[in-house]
């Protein structure tokens, strides 16, 4: 067995408790190429748990059977901090209670330090300027202060993740359809994450805006290139953010399909021992953020929706009706109607509103006119 089983523990706690994370290794810690793969970043969002439970009982059979190779790092519940956030018995895991800060957001950006430190001593081979570059953004890492504990959080997942090869981020959606979030660089690179998983939307655009774990394991590689363009610079990491279905989208069956998709991106990379054979068709075509209508509701009230997820829909075709408690009648009914023809990936599973949330995305091909600022909700 090449198992390895690590708890990390966080800084700066409060006196009488204390927080780790959970570290779980296939391979030596030196070997390559690595993959680094974490759930419930949100720490309300099970989907991934139950994924990476059954990918774990993959991994130790293929780890049993020497399977092995290179080295896969999965944290099984990568956000201690926020999963212990159950006030008065509601599970709040999306928001760091003590610090505001969303625990997907403001991941460490190491680009800007990385230049510096590398514009001097790059060469001209890239696998040792990929070495090179691994190790600098580690040792950039390891001179962050301690900060809060959210920051001891990040700087230990980051520690393990963003000299990785491959970095996978399960997320799940409010309701939702399996969809991924990709830099368009390295979009083609993970086409077949998408078809492994099934996935009913891609998108792909430039900086979300928000530093995303996902966005922050790869840009230093793409902002680097971008800043010393006389270097050869490859890009080392490939990242994606992947929204497994809907917050209730949970069974063995579907997360055991789940893990054996991810088993196969890994075989297919090397990670693991085996053929992996091709993946299945794609089921959709690479979308910009601008070509997703983010369908939010003019008024509070409760929402009726008028079409369904995975519903194809056309440009004008009512989504929802908006029932305002305050007025009687006709007036009661706000319609929201869709702004493009496309596929309805996600929508809202309480029912309850206030104005201005987002209650669907309907994901076309057209970049929408209408269409600013950043997909990502807050
Ligand atoms: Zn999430």
């Amino acid at each position: 067995m090449s198992r390895e089983i690590l708890d990390v523990p966080l800084a700066n706690g409060t006196p009488g408790s204390q927080h780790s994370v959970r570290i779980i290794r296939y391979g030596a810690a030196d070997a390559r190429p690595k993959a680094y793969i974490h759930a419930a970043l949100h720490a309300d969002e099970a989907p991934g748990l139950l994924v990476l439970h059954h990918l774990v009982e993959q991994l130790d059979a293929a780890d049993a059977r020497g399977e092995i190779r290179g080295q896969i790092v999965v944290v099984p519940y990568a956000n201690p901090l926020g999963l212990a956030q159950f006030v008065n018995g509601d599970h709040l895991g999306r928001y760091d209670l003590a610090s505001g800060r969303n625990f997907n957001r403001k991941w460490p950006d190491v680009a800007g330090e990385l230049t510096i430190r590398l514009a001097d001593r790059l060469g001209s081979s890239a696998d040792d300027n990929t070495v090179l570059i691994r190790s600098t953004i580690r040792e950039i890492l390891d001179e962050r202060g301690a900060g809060q504990p959210v920051d001891s959080l990040y700087t230990a997942l980051a520690r393990e993740a963003f000299d990785s090869d491959l970095v996978l981020d399960l997320h799940c959606d409010d309701e939702g359809l399996m969809h991924l979030f990709v830099r368009p660089e390295i979009s083609a690179e993970l086409s077949d994450l998408a078809r492994e998983l099934g996935c009913r939307a891609v998108f792909s655009q430039g900086s979300s805006g928000g530093s995303t774990f996902a966005e922050a394991s790869v840009e230093p590689w793409i902002r680097l290139a971008a800043a010393l363009p006389d270097k050869v610079i490859p890009i080392g990491c490939l990242a994606a953010t992947v929204e497994l279905r809907g917050f209730i989208d949970i069974s063995d069956e579907m997360a055991s399909a789940d893990a054996s998709a991810l088993l196969n991106v890994l075989r297919r990379r090397g990670y693991v021992a085996g053929q992996a054979g091709l993946p299945p068709a794609a089921l959709c075509e690479i979308a910009g953020f601008d070509a997703c209508d983010v369908v939010r509701t003019p008024a509070f009230g409760v929402i009726v929706y008028r079409a369904e997820l995975g519903e194809r829909v056309t440009c004008g075709q009512p989504i929802a009706d908006i029932i305002v408690p305050s007025s009687l009648g006709r007036e009661a009914r706000v319609t929201v109607r869709a702004r493009t023809d496309g596929l309805v990936v996600t929508r809202r599973l309480k029912k309850l509103v206030a104005a201005n949330q987002v209650i669907a995305k309907v994901v076309g091909q057209k970049p929408l006119a209408h269409r600013t600022g950043y997909l990502l909700e807050d």
